[in-house]
């Protein structure tokens, strides 16, 4: 089977397709057929290798995918032989024509959700579940501004809110963008290079500010989200490429928080909860994953440097 295979840290031309052995299930394992592969930031950081935690070398990245299952080693009863799943990460790495799961890694894709659409569920709907409902807790009649509405956590972010009851503001920097997120279901979608856009939420929330704030800048905006805060307010810092000055009376009088998250380290019940949640949102249509750029796997570089470009617009998966 083909694979992306990367054999030294570096630029996104360290990723080359190639011809690896077949995969095979063995106790507990499922492999799976990879139709359409997801690709996230977090894949860019690991591949330079300054992300915290390095693979050894060589490895195939991708934590994202969705497919069919090929085969399943003994002791799998979650899935069968030919079931439609997406996966929430993988053992042997998801941009491949084949990958080696855990049982519990292998997730039911509702037939209405196509393998694209599969490879964009995990990494992005499981952040903005976890940092929306399990995190800062958000509620229906509360207002949340998802700061970097227009990619793949955002999106996912939007849809998630709106279902949920939630007022939602979301941002995006270009104008393609901002039509993107209105139509994920924001009640206002602002641009976050305009100079009066913070004047605008505390006006859209007539001076009280939001409840929520999903942040996918942190460096960049967690010192003016504060201020956005109304009382009792929580931030959550989801995404962060630097540091950020702040001030900590902007959280004093409002009783605010500041909370972070790490998809990867959530316990399993959490997750269990998490799947659970998307699987009826897919089902029942309140969610539905946009892919914006489909790329083939032998031009894994170029989706690399595009999920890095401004611009964002839903997800970008790999077709396999
Ligand atoms: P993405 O698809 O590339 O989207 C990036 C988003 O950030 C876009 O909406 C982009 O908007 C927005 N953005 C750019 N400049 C901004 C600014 N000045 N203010 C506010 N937003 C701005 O990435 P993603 O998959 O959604 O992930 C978002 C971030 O979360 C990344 O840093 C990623 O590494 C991180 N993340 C963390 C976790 C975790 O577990 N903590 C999990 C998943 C992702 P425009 O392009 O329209 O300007």
């Amino acid at each position: 089977m083909k694979a992306i295979r990367v054999h030294e840290f570096g630029e996104s031309d360290v990723m080359k397709l190639e011809e690896v052995p077949d995969l095979i299930a063995g106790e507990g394992q499922v492999v799976v057929q990879v139709s359409a592969a997801g690709v996230n930031p977090v894949d860019t950081y690991i591949r330079a290798g300054t992300y915290a935690v390095k693979p050894d070398l060589p490895f195939t990245p991708g934590m994202d995918g969705a497919g069919t299952v090929s085969s399943i080693g003994s002791g799998v009863d979650n899935v069968s032989v030919g079931d439609r799943v997406y996966v929430a990460g993988t053992l042997s790495g998801a941009y491949a024509e084949q990958a080696l799961c855990s049982a519990g890694q292998v997730h039911a894709l509702p037939d209405n959700i196509s393998f694209s659409q599969g490879a964009g569920i995990f990494v992005a709907y499981a952040t903005a579940y976890r940092g929306l409902f399990q995190r800062a807790k958000g509620v229906a009649g509360e207002t949340v501004l998802v700061h970097g509405a227009s990619g793949g956590v955002g999106t996912a972010a939007v849809q998630l809110a709106r279902a949920a009851g939630l007022t939602v503001i979301g941002t995006a920097g270009s104008e393609r963008g901002r039509g993107l997120v209105a139509d994920q279901g924001a009640h206002h979608a602002l641009d976050h290079h305009d100079p009066g856009y913070l004047q605008e939420i505390m006006d859209i929330t007539n001076g009280v500010g939001v409840n929520v704030i999903l942040e996918m800048l942190a460096n960049e905006n967690l010192g003016k989200d504060l201020p956005l805060l109304a009382h009792g307010g929580r931030v959550v810092v989801i995404g962060s490429r630097g540091n950020v000055e702040i001030n900590p009376r902007d959280t004093m009088a409002k009783d605010a928080s500041i909370m972070g998250m790490v998809l990867l380290i959530a316990p399993e019940e959490d997750l269990a909860g998490i799947h659970a949640g998307l699987y009826a949102g897919l089902a029942n249509g309140s969610l539905n994953p946009v892919v914006g750029q489909e790329i083939a796997i032998g031009d894994a570089s170029k989706a690399h440097e595009a999920v890095m470009a401004p611009g964002a617009y839903g997800k970008i998966v790999l077709a396999v």
